[in-house]
């Protein structure tokens, strides 16, 4: 009896691991690690400065435990750019996980933001916003986990970019520099303030110009007590996320895109700005959405060309 009840008491902690597919301590243990760090340094991390190198290493770190494969036999991508007459360096970091076929989706988040900015860049600087952007790189964090015990159908980029804050510098010089790897890639999946929401609302948005990734995307919030809620895409429309993070530099190059974000609830001046219960939940469905695109998208949807083709004949588009 007593080993039946082991068995039994075995299969349900089997069962519980294998459903809960992020791990919550894991991404609380980054998103704090990203925010504060021993040191408090790396709670700042713009573009070029102490705060953000201490960042990157805490990130390829990561990247490195958890056997991410690099993709130019490193993690890190620096780059150039000028900012209010400043030449900055920043770093784009990035490793990837093989799928079955050759094609490419890119998983995104930006890691910089604007806490402890040198004095020439502005005002801005008081604001620690947590979840803009710790929180997506976390949960990118939680997704190479998983898929490095569950291979995807799609080889997985996985991509923290930097310099995001000041004009979406990271990713414009990723796609600019990455063409032969874009003809292959169908979708990019952006992460851009997750940490916590109002009405626990996640937003997906880019289904306007890609209506069937909707079905992949719309119940995964099921069973996480969190709604999935479309828009913010709409051409017009007052409140357009389309170009406000990342997704904009592949949409921009005509790659489908899905953003997932949030209208943050709470003070952005705040020390704290994750709601942990939130965020775990928002981290575990955009883990079951990304699921769902590598499986599913080639089977629901016409081959890569096609589709670019057919939905960029939407004058809708909002570019
Ligand atoms: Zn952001």
């Amino acid at each position: 009896m007593k080993s039946l009840t082991l068995f039994i008491l075995a299969l349900i902690i089997g069962y519980a691991s294998n459903a809960q597919s992020v791990d919550s301590v894991q991404l609380m243990k980054d998103v704090k690690s990203l925010t504060s760090g021993e040191s408090g340094v790396l709670g700042n991390r713009f573009t070029g400065t102490r705060g953000s190198w201490k960042a990157q290493f805490y990130i390829t770190g990561r990247f490195g435990e958890m056997g991410l494969q690099q993709l130019y036999n490193t993690y890190s991508q620096p780059f150039f750019f000028y900012y209010k007459n400043h030449k900055i360096m920043g770093t784009n970091l990035m490793g990837y996980i093989k799928g079955k076929t050759n094609n490419w989706i890119i998983i995104s988040a930006h890691y910089d933001n604007l806490k402890g900015a040198p004095a020439y860049a502005g005002t801005d600087t008081v604001f620690v916003r947590h979840g803009d952007n710790a929180s997506g790189v976390a949960a990118m964090l939680a997704m190479i986990s998983w898929f490095k015990m569950h291979q995807p159908q799609h080889n997985l980029l996985f991509v923290a970019f930097d310099g995001e804050q000041e004009g979406l510098m990271g990713s414009k010089t990723f796609v600019q520099g990455s063409k032969a790897l874009l003809k292959e890639t169908i979708l990019n999946i952006n992460l851009d303030q997750i940490g916590s929401s109002v009405n626990n609302t996640l937003f997906a948005c880019g289904t306007h110009q890609y209506p069937k990734l909707k079905s992949l995307v719309e119940t995964v919030g099921d069973g996480q007590n969190i709604s999935i809620t479309f828009g913010h895409d709409e051409p017009g429309a007052k409140d357009n996320w389309v170009s406000q993070s990342d997704q904009r530099s592949f949409n921009d190059a005509l790659i489908p895109f899905i953003y997932f974000g949030t209208v943050e609830n709470g003070d952005p001046t705040g020390s704290e700005h994750i709601d942990p219960a939130f965020f775990y939940s928002a981290a575990q469905a955009i883990l079951k959405a990304t699921i769902n695109l590598d499986k599913y998208i080639n089977v629901n949807l016409p081959s890569k060309n096609k589709w670019i083709m057919k939905e960029n004949s939407d004058s809708s588009l909002s570019r």
